[in-house]
């Protein structure tokens, strides 16, 4: 299914070589036994097919219009009147959010997430009342947290050398970002409607303020949510996720950018290809474009204090941005494509859902050359974990995108590999009873024992 707004071009396609079991039970493509494709494993859930379809363009574009109706968004700006400011945002966003809980029993946790925070930029060093609004679905679990969210200020900071401070002028940023605003709260409608009783792992649906004075609701979600315990599986932040002509001319409707910070081997670079391989797997038409590294040159978002913090956190952004509308007041209504939106927000929901659906990732994963083998196979152990039904190994050369092979172990938890890890990376995921599958966790040599003291 591809939606496009009226006026838009299909640009880009992309086809995918079908992945067959092989004979040794290694999932092996025709051509090569090494042919990376970013699904390699994971199953299609018809459940969160048809919870895409719901996902509504015309009401994405309806949250939008009316972030852009309050005039400007500006952190800063009024928060008393009831039809203009952040204020009067925040307010309807809740009730939106408030909406969406009542349509599912109640089951969505609704709240203000205030924090008076000093603006480290601001000339007079301001301290301001920054809320992010949370529509929270408690699952199972309640330590585990998937974040998906987006920033509903807006500002007209390119403006002038002071814009960001100006906080009378319209700035509707229609496109930064109420276009991920709008993503989230569609997102939090369908996935909460779908899933009243919730996942395995908590959904935190966050509608982030002070981004555009320097990531300040973000950062405080972060610090908040690691100092109570919790374990962060995924952040997310949707920014910038409407436009689909550049200032050129040149046109794509039909892909997504997903910054996914380094280590090659970290957790965020494995959120980056569980995203992709979400994407490849539900969307048909729409490509997930993974870059490797932690935004656009120069560029900031919602992700990085997660990732700061040491938890894995992307970004999604259109494929082709425009600068001309964006920190503008030509960051208008009329040129954002809420059918671009709406494929952006079922990328999101397809994979917040499979993610809380899974049981965790083994805490850790270790590697032993095996002697037996001259050094050519590897011993890889890790931990059972609570709620897995099962194990898979996955394996890929250092250069490689993604996995190349993956190796179904059942409900062992040691296994002996005939590949010279020397030469590659192993993870191992976990798989819950409903073939949901966790992020994978790269395995390392096992901790040094502890040196004796020499005398
Ligand atoms: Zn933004």
């Amino acid at each position: 299914m591809l939606l496009l707004a009226a006026g838009t071009a299909c640009t880009r396609t992309t086809t995918h070589t079908e992945i067959a079991p092989g004979p040794t039970g290694l999932l092996l493509s025709p051509a090569s036994s090494w042919a990376a494709d970013p699904r390699i494993g994971l199953r299609r859930d018809s459940t969160i097919a048809a919870a895409l379809g719901e996902i509504d363009p015309a009401r994405i574009r309806a949250t939008d219009s009316a972030l852009v109706a309050f005039g400007t968004r500006n952190t800063l700006s009024d928060t008393l009147s009831s039809t203009r400011g952040v204020g009067a945002a925040r307010r309807w966003l809740y009730a939106q959010l408030q909406g969406a809980s009542r349509d599912c029993g109640g089951c969505l946790r609704v709240a203000y997430d205030p924090a008076i925070v000093a603006v480290p930029r601001h000339p007079d060093s301001l301290k301001v009342n920054v809320v992010n609004v949370l529509g929270v679905l408690p699952g199972r679990d309640t330590n585990r947290v998937i974040v998906v969210g987006g920033h509903y200020d807006s500002c007209i900071c390119a403006a002038s050398a002071t814009g960001v401070w100006d906080v009378t002028s319209d700035a509707p940023g229609a496109d930064d970002d109420g276009s991920g605003s709008s993503a989230v709260v569609e997102a939090a409608r369908v996935v909460s409607r779908r899933w009243p009783r919730g996942l395995d792992a908590t959904i935190v649906f966050a509608l982030y303020a002070g981004e555009e004075q320097g990531l300040l609701g973000s950062t405080h979600l972060a610090d908040r949510l690691t100092r109570e315990g919790k374990t962060i599986v995924a952040a997310f932040t949707n920014d910038i996720v409407g436009n689909v002509v550049a200032e050129d001319g040149t046109t794509d409707s039909t892909s997504v950018r997903v910054y996914a910070a380094d280590p090659d081997s970290g957790a965020t670079r494995e959120l980056g290809r569980y995203v992709w391989g979400i994407g490849a797997l539900h969307l048909r038409g729409f490509e997930v474009r993974p870059t490797w590294r932690l935004d656009r040159i120069g560029r900031g978002g919602d992700h990085s204090p997660f990732v700061r913090a040491g938890w894995p956190g992307l970004r999604f952004t259109e494929r082709l941005e425009n600068y001309k509308r964006q920190h503008l007041p030509t960051d208008d209504f009329a040129h954002v494509s809420f059918g671009y939106v709406a494929q952006v927000a079922r990328l999101n929901a397809a994979t917040i859902v499979s993610l809380a659906a899974a049981p965790p990732p083994p805490d850790s994963v270790y590697l032993r050359r095996d002697a037996a083998s001259g050094g050519q196979a590897w011993t890889v152990t890790w931990h059972d974990v609570s709620g897995a039904a099962g194990y898979e190994l996955l394996v890929r050369r250092t250069t490689a995108p993604t996995w190349e092979r993956v190796v179904s172990v059942g409900r062992a938890t040691s296994y002996t590999l005939d590949y010279q890890l020397d030469d590659g990376w192993v993870a191992v995921r976990s798989i819950g009873p409903t073939g949901h599958r966790s992020l994978a966790r790269t395995a390392g040599p096992p901790p040094r024992p502890p040196a004796r003291p020499t005398r």
